[in-house]
């Protein structure tokens, strides 16, 4: 611990969804939390405007176009400002911080977490991608550096509070509750036009718009049964996906005699993220409270597999295991780009996953160089359909 007793924040990804709401966690502490690293791909803007606030030790900005400015605007402040390709694992190799929040969306969150847990950070994990693709070398290396991964994903931060208490006791399964995001109840006939701006209107989160389209898909719930997999150290017929549209309860575990917890509250992402920085204590917030009185209905029903077939796919690949997760999320990276660019409809999404999963040649038992290159295989696989 630093000398001020303080915990000392990195946030990778701090422009996007998660990182702008764990700062507004970390201003309503500010006894308890300083912030030490920022990084941002391209919002430059908010970059500086967070650094000038904060006064964190070093940035970094990934678009090298940006550098000279955000140095020029960070001078007088004594913030050091980094750029370029190996930017993100230097800053993360840093001994001056206590806590990386992984905040960065998709594969490029993987190179960084996978530093800072070499050198025995405590991570907040919100990247589910980095355990998708190689979830087996994260929570290994994990292990091997006693380094505490928390999950901020609501699902998961509700699964780990429940298993409080119980390191004795076996989980019989999980229940990972999905919203079915804004098409639920629709089917292909409907989802065959869907465009860019029906599917970045969520019903209850407002997140980044790559985990918006995969809620909207079910891909994201696909992503969260590979990542619960690897946190909780789960088979794949213990993950259950239930969809409950209310999104109050946030996940469960069912235990051997039967009896299920569940953790509850309203959908806010900045309560997973306080209490995987305050872990494991619990401390006071004035966010607005759950009044079971006003929301007479919490309801249950199955998830539409044959039509959100992405989840299925997920399914697929979190059963075979190797490589296939890595080569999934790799093309569904793309596919969703390309959605999100108007060059694909919402259902070709699925199409270039699927082709991939067949195409790029399964690995049983890979390791980190095989990961990096079944991604960039993917990837390119993926970008030649979509015409990139
Ligand atoms: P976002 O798009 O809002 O923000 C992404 C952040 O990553 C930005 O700061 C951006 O600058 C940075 N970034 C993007 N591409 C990068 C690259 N190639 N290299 C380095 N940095 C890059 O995303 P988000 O919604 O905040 O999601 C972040 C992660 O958290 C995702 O993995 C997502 O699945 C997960 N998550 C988000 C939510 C949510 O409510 N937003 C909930 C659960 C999990
Ligand atoms: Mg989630």
């Amino acid at each position: 611990m630093a000398e001020s007793h303080k915990k000392r924040i990195a946030i990778f990804g701090s422009t996007g969804s998660i990182g702008t709401q764990a700062l507004k966690v970390i201003e309503a502490y500010p006894d308890l939390f300083e912030v030490e690293i920022l990084t941002a791909q391209t919002n430059d803007k908010l970059l500086i405007e967070q650094a000038l606030k904060f006064s964190p030790n070093a940035v970094v900005i990934g678009d090298e176009k940006k550098y000279e400015g955000v140095k020029s605007a960070l001078l007088s402040k004594d913030i050091k400002v980094f750029t370029g390709n190996t930017a993100l694992e230097e800053v993360a190799d840093f001994d001056t911080y206590d806590m990386m929040i992984a905040a960065i969306v998709g594969f490029a969150g993987l190179k960084p977490t996978l530093k800072a847990v070499e050198k025995g950070k405590a991570i907040a994990l919100a990247n589910k991608e980095t355990l998708v693709v190689a979830g087996d070398i994260v929570m290994q290396l994990a292990v091997e550096n006693r380094v505490p991964i928390i999950p901020v994903d609501s699902e998961h931060s509700a699964i780990f509070q429940c298993l409080v208490g119980e390191t004795r006791n076996k989980i019989e399964k999980i229940i990972l509750t999905a919203s079915g995001g804004p098409f639920l109840g629709k089917k292909p006939n409907f989802l065959v036009n869907v465009k860019r701006h029906h599917a970045l209107q969520h019903p209850n989160w407002n997140m980044g718009a790559k985990i918006t389209v995969d809620s909207a898909t079910l891909m994201n719930k696909g992503l969260e049964m590979i990542e619960a997999k690897w946190l909780f150290n789960l088979t794949p017929d213990q993950i259950e996906v239930v969809i409950h549209p209310q999104s109050i309860v946030h996940s469960m575990v069912q235990f051997e005699d039967g009896s299920i917890k569940a953790q509850m509250g309203l959908p806010d992402m900045k309560l997973p993220i306080q209490y995987a920085l305050t872990f494991p204590h619990r401390i006071k917030n004035d966010s607005p409270r759950a009044e079971f009185r006003k929301i007479p209905n919490l309801t249950f029903e199955q998830p539409d597999i044959k039509t959100f077939r992405n989840l299925s796919l997920a399914m697929q690949a979190l059963e075979k295991g190797g490589n296939l997760p890595c080569i999934l999320n790799a093309a569904n990276e793309i596919a969703v780009w390309a959605f999100l660019n108007n060059r694909i409809g919402f259902l070709d999404i699925t199409a270039v996953v699927e082709k991939a999963m067949q195409t790029i040649t399964y690995i049983e038992k890979p390791n980190l160089a095989d990961y990096f290159e079944s991604d960039g295989e993917a990837r390119n696989f993926a970008a030649s359909l979509v015409k990139m």
